[in-house]
């Protein structure tokens, strides 16, 4: 049987890194992308640019294809399902209907008997009034927000008149864990409900953004086990297909909360590209085209830094060393708060 062409809808840093195991295993890749500057463009075999919804593009991308994937969740439902009645779309476009907004995704979770943050529904600046037992918390947009976008950190009610919010949109409002440790599982499901579960990984974000990954994360081994088995639950519920990742919180006394699920590879697992025999990229790939499951090793423990902004000028110029792995994401303009890049190296 021939190969299938891998259509991949979003074209940045994560759309790359797909394209290039895809390569690497002989999958051709096709990204659509609504940006003409879109980096996947670099490391694809064919570049479609056009809006999202535009029914031509659409056809465009279809016609070149046989099954469609996304590095981005927040494509519009009516897109995945257009294109899904005729190529199949992985994962299953119905899974971001749920992910896509904050509050059933919290349902979700919290109907799998997995503990999330406490939260509330909050649809305008009078509810924040009545649910104060959830301060200090954080008020997140329900659609849309990532990477601290849309998100505002409320101590107290007096804290409402100088933040100016939105109230035309809606939120969910949560109450602060108070974090000792965030980690993530990285989970490939496969067509055979086989599965890959790579090692917790540590995180730490700084305003909200992934700065610094590394694996193995240092944490209990109840933990560790819990994380992976609440991780290999939601996939299983999903009936996902494909690489997913679970954000979670831990808390001072160990508890383990399940924040946000990630349907789609996930810039804490880049160091598996390095640290891991199949990454999670070309796991990706593996499970959406219906290739074989290669059995998961672990080459090395690993660290990860993502380089944001104007760092990467430093970055660019630097020599390496034999356990490191720079990887530039070739964006052509370089601007605050802006994933560049980022620096993997292998540790005992
Ligand atoms: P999110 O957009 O929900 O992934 O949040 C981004 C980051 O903000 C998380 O990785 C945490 O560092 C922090 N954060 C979000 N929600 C909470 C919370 N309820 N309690 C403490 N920290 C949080």
């Amino acid at each position: 049987m021939s190969k299938p062409v891998l259509g991949i809808i979003g074209g940045g840093q994560l759309g790359s890194m797909l394209a290039t195991a895809a390569k690497k295993i002989g999958i051709k890749t096709v990204i659509f992308c609504d940006d003409q500057d879109a980096p996947a463009q670099n490391f694809s075999d064919k570049f479609i640019c056009g809006k999202y919804d535009d029914q031509n593009i659409i056809d465009e991308f279809m016609n070149a294809i046989d099954i469609a994937t996304f590095e981005f969740e927040n494509i519009s439902y009516e897109t995945l399902n257009k294109i899904n009645n005729i190529k199949s779309v992985l994962p299953n476009p119905s899974i971001n209907k749920i992910v896509q907004n904050r509050l059933f995704e919290k349902d979700y979770i919290n109907k799998l008997n997995i503990r999330t943050t406490q939260y509330v529904s909050i649809k305008s600046e009078k509810e924040v009034y009545i649910n104060k037992e959830f301060l200090p918390g954080l008020l997140k947009t329900t659609t849309l927000g990532y990477d601290g976008k849309g998100q505002y950190k409320i101590n107290s009610v007096d804290d409402l008149k100088n933040l100016n919010i939105d109230f035309t949109k809606e939120y969910i409002l949560e109450k602060l864990v108070k974090l000792k440790k965030e980690i993530s599982v990285v989970i490939t499901r496969f067509k055979n409900q086989e599965y890959e579960i790579y090692d917790p990984i540590e995180n730490i974000h700084e305003d909200q953004i992934l700065k610094y990954s590394k694996i193995p994360a240092d944490i209990n081994e109840k933990v560790l086990e819990q994380s992976k088995k609440y991780a290999r639950a939601i996939a299983e519920e999903l009936n996902y297909i494909g690489t997913l990742c679970v954000e979670f919180f831990i808390d001072k006394n160990d508890n383990l909360y399940a924040n946000e699920i990630a349907p789609r590879v996930h810039n804490s697992g880049h160091l598996t590209i390095n640290a891991y025999n199949i990454s999670q990229f070309e796991n990706h790939v593996r499970a959406v085209c219906n290739l074989d499951r290669v059995k998961l090793n672990k080459i090395s423990n690993a660290e990860m830094i993502n380089i944001i902004g104007d760092q990467i000028t430093i970055y660019r110029k630097k020599k390496y060393a034999s356990n490191e792995f720079f990887f530039d994401y070739l964006k052509k303009e370089t601007k605050y708060k802006r994933k560049m890049g980022h620096l993997t190296t292998l540790i005992k």
